[in-house]
């Protein structure tokens, strides 16, 4: 049996994102917009035997859900070797990836004979040339693919994430609920958020939830929100339901964020621990996986920060007057770690 440990407000250790890598394939624009990156150093990031090993702390301190993210996670060399040793832990009962789909065709069987359960793939348009524009990819064809395998391959609650942002695909929402009930998935719409990567970002660019909402309810009549049960209560997504019975969700982390039931933190893939998407600074892990520590050692640097955690930082920036991009491209360069496709969204 495993302690549920609890931050400074009462926000248990439970969810765990995992970098694998901070390489991409594509370059949305409002993660990667630039034409150069400095990269994570080869030998910095963690083997399948330091993940696994980490894993196997956190889950002993309790945590039991675990996402697969990056950079896109499906470049990593042999990714179903790594879920099958995630997976062969009996307290991780929620595995999950976050891919941009690019890759899914070809990998969606072998990661569920692996035991990978869960399967997100980013989804912002059903345009390719919108895809060429906004993520430097004439790919499309091949995310659909990867939608299509990832359900043929039996996944269960399959979701497709969209950020949505003015003027380039805020006229497609309908177009990608239709979208996600024709392919059996569920579509979430994302706030366009001013998170490290997002240099680009400014605030009339972001459509909240409450137009979202009106927009969809022009279209489809009464929208209902879904009552969340179980683990739901501590989703990001609020999730809501057409008459038709329809189903969709929306992260609406720039106007109404959920940082009072945050129970995520992330490892990005060279080991260094974030307590907060908008968090400065994180934990070097690493090092003390190398230097040989022991796994009580970990664990209780991982209580103790834990324990200590105050992270609130979506909620904070509601306060910033001027709110702009959260970082310029300088003090991105000078700290990798502060990107999103570092940090794994
Ligand atoms: N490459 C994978 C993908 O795109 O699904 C996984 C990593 S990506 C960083 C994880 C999620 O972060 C994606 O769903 C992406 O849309 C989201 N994301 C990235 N930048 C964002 C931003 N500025 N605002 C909101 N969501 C963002
Ligand atoms: Fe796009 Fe994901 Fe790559 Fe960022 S990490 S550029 S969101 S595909
Ligand atoms: Fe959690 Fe930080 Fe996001 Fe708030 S901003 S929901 S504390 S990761």
């Amino acid at each position: 049996m495993s302690d549920v440990i609890h931050d400074t407000l009462r926000r248990p250790l439970a969810s765990l994102r995992l970098s694998v890598t901070d390489r991409c394939n594509l370059r949305c624009r409002y993660c990667m917009p630039e034409d150069e990156y400095a990269w994570l150093p080869r030998t910095s990031i963690l083997t399948f035997e330091e993940i696994e090993r980490l894993t196997g702390v956190f889950s002993g301190l309790g945590v039991h859900k675990v996402r697969l993210t990056g950079g896109e996670p499906l470049l990593r060399h042999d990714l179903s070797t790594l879920v099958a040793m995630i997976a062969r832990n009996p307290r991780i009962r929620d595995l999950a990836i976050t891919t941009n789909g690019l890759l899914l065709g070809k990998h969606a069987a072998e990661l569920r004979t692996a035991g990978l359960q869960r399967v997100t793939v980013s989804l912002d348009t059903l345009r390719p040339e919108r895809m060429l524009a906004f993520a430097k990819s004439a790919r499309h064809a091949d995310v659909l693919e990867g939608i299509a395998a990832a359900r043929q391959t039996g996944f269960a609650r399959l979701k497709l994430n969209a950020v949505v942002i003015r003027g380039f695909n805020d006229d497609e929402l309908t177009d990608l609920i239709e979208f996600a009930r024709a392919h059996d998935a569920e579509v979430r719409f994302i706030e366009y958020m001013d998170v490290g990567g997002a240099t680009r970002w400014s605030r009339d660019q972001v459509v909240s939830q409450r137009e979202m909402l009106d927009v969809l309810a022009r279209r489809y009549g009464a929208i209902e929100p879904v009552r969340p049960t179980g683990d739901d209560g501590r989703a990001p997504a609020e999730r809501f339901r057409l008459a038709d019975g329809t189903t969709f969700g929306i992260i609406a982390s720039v106007t109404a964020p959920f940082c009072r039931t945050c129970d995520r933190s992330r490892v990005t893939a060279d080991g260094t621990w974030f307590l907060c998407l908008y968090a400065g600074a994180g934990i070097d892990l690493r090092e003390l996986l190398r230097r040989g520590a022991p796994d009580e050692e970990l664990a209780s640097l991982i209580r103790e920060t834990w324990q200590g955690r105050t992270d609130r930082g979506a909620e904070e920036r509601l306060g910033v007057a001027d709110r702009g991009a959260l970082y310029r491209i300088e003090s991105l360069r000078a700290d990798p770690h502060r990107e999103m496709h570092t940090r794994g969204g």
